[in-house]
């Protein structure tokens, strides 16, 4: 829980005036479509904050629950907002990640609907001895993506991380690139070895 909130904070502040900017065009949506924003501060700063990374990673506003695919028809259905508000909402009540639901939405729906996000980022990482194992999460049912996605779980697992490197075992050839991507823009050493049906990268992190 402190990681957790070590790493809310340091993003807070991080984006904060890049923040304004997502409320901007946030606002704009909500009022065309007759919805709200999450009404919790937290949530709604951490997917704000979350939005911001994915622009200043990867130039583009994705969705801050889902890494790139590297399927550019899937990667443009998933810029925020994105194809998939209104079956989730049907579904959830929100969207997704939670950032958008109706104008009505009770406080105990969107509670509801937060606390199913966070159950699905809480899933047990299977990191052990320095080797962050990415592999086998769920699948989200409209992407196809898993869920927590690598750079999530790479994220929470850097926030209070004390070794001086991290290996991270990722199925995917667009994870790897991600990953490059990510670790470029934090400044974190990046190598990587190609294995059977999976790749192995190493971050060299500066302590
Ligand atoms: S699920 Fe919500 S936050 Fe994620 S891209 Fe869609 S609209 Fe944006």
């Amino acid at each position: 829980m402190i990681n957790m909130m070590i790493g809310f904070f340091s993003d807070y502040f991080k984006y904060k005036e890049a923040a304004k900017k997502q409320e901007r065009w946030i606002k704009k949506y909500c009022e065309k479509n007759n919805y709200v924003m999450n009404p919790s501060w937290m949530m709604a700063t951490n997917l704000k904050s979350n939005l911001c990374e994915m622009e200043a990673t990867f130039g583009k506003r994705y969705c801050p629950c889902f890494e790139p695919s590297g399927d550019k028809e899937l990667d443009k259905k998933m810029m925020c907002p994105c194809e998939y508000v209104e079956d989730e909402i049907a579904e959830y009540g929100t969207c997704h990640c939670a950032l958008f639901g109706p104008a009505d939405l009770s406080k105990a729906d969107w509670k509801a609907s937060s606390q199913r996000l966070m159950d699905e980022y809480q899933v047990p990482k299977n990191l052990k001895d320095g080797v962050l194992d990415t592999r086998g999460m769920p699948l989200d049912p409209r992407r196809g993506l898993p869920i927590p996605d690598m750079m999530h779980q790479v994220k929470s697992t850097l926030n209070g991380y004390k070794g001086k490197s991290l290996k991270v075992i990722v199925e995917r050839d667009q994870e790897a690139v991600n990953l490059e991507v990510m670790a470029k823009y934090r400044e974190i050493g990046y190598s990587k070895v190609e294995g059977d049906g999976f790749i192995e990268i190493t971050l060299e992190l500066k302590k």
